[in-house]
C-alpha cells in the first residue's frame, strides 16, 4: 500500500510543469511552491533546473531563501535537479558574486561544467539503489568537483564526473530526470519522502 503524499515544486523561475507532470504520474500529489506559506504540509520538495543566479535572486527578493532553508534543515526531503542542485549546495564556483545558495547539501558544484561544444547531451547513467541505467538529459549542467563525508555519490559520467548525489534526505542531480519518460529517480524521491513520513 503507498500512502498519497504531497510534493512542492518550487515554482519561482524553471521547469516546473515536467516535475508536477512526473509527480502525479506516480501517483502523488504535486503543488507549486511560490511563497514562503506554500511550504507548509509538504512531504517533500522539489527544486527545478532553470538559472541559479535568476532563482536565487528571485527567492532573496521573496523572502524565501531563510524558511527554505529552515525547511529543508529540519529534515523535509528535497530534490534538485540542475539549477536546482546548484541551490542546495554549500559552494558553488563559476557564479555571479551576488548568487547566494541554500547551503543544506555538502557539495562543491561548478555551473556550466561540461564544455560549450557540448552544451546539451543525453545519456544512461547506472545510479546507485534504481536497477536500470537512468535516462540522463544535461543542459548547461553543473558538475560534482567535492563532496563531503556524509555525501553519497549516486551517479557519475565519463568515468568519474559525478553528476547525482545524497545527503540523508536531500537528493540533487545535475541533469533532468524530468524530461525524460523515465521517471525512475523521481521514483526514487517518493521512496525517500515515505521513508521520511513513515519514521515521523
Ligand atoms: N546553467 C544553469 C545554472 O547555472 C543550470 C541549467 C539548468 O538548470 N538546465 O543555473
Amino acid at each position: 500500500m503507498s500512502s498519497t503524499v504531497t510534493i512542492g515544486v518550487l515554482s519561482v523561475q524553471g521547469g516546473v510543469a515536467e516535475h508536477i507532470r512526473m509527480i502525479e504520474g506516480l501517483g502523488a500529489k504535486a503543488v507549486p511552491v511560490r511563497r514562503a506559506e506554500h511550504l507548509a504540509g509538504l512531504d517533500g520538495i522539489i527544486l527545478p533546473g532553470g538559472e541559479s543566479t535568476t532563482m536565487s535572486r528571485l527567492l532573496r527578493l521573496g523572502g524565501m531563501l531563510a524558511p527554505l532553508r529552515a525547511a529543508i534543515d529540519g529534515g523535509l526531503p528535497s530534490f534538485g535537479t540542475c539549477a536546482g542542485l546548484i541551490m542546495l549546495a554549500t559552494e558553488v564556483l563559476d557564479t555571479r558574486e551576488d548568487a547566494v545558495s541554500l547551503q543544506v547539501l555538502d557539495v562543491t558544484v561548478r555551473r556550466n561544467a561540461f564544455g560549450r561544444q557540448v552544451n546539451s547531451f543525453e545519456t544512461h547513467v547506472p545510479f546507485l539503489g534504481i536497477e536500470q541505467p537512468v535516462h540522463a538529459v544535461f543542459i548547461r549542467a553543473p558538475r560534482v568537483e567535492r563532496v563531503g563525508d556524509n555525501v553519497d555519490v549516486m551517479c557519475t559520467v565519463d568515468g568519474g564526473t559525478i553528476v547525482g548525489v545524497r545527503q540523508g534526505h536531500v537528493l540533487g542531480t545535475s541533469f533532468h530526470p524530468e524530461l525524460s519518460e523515465d521517471d525512475s529517480v523521481h521514483k526514487y524521491f517518493l521512496q525517500m519522502v515515505r521513508d521520511a513520513v513513515h519514521s515521523r
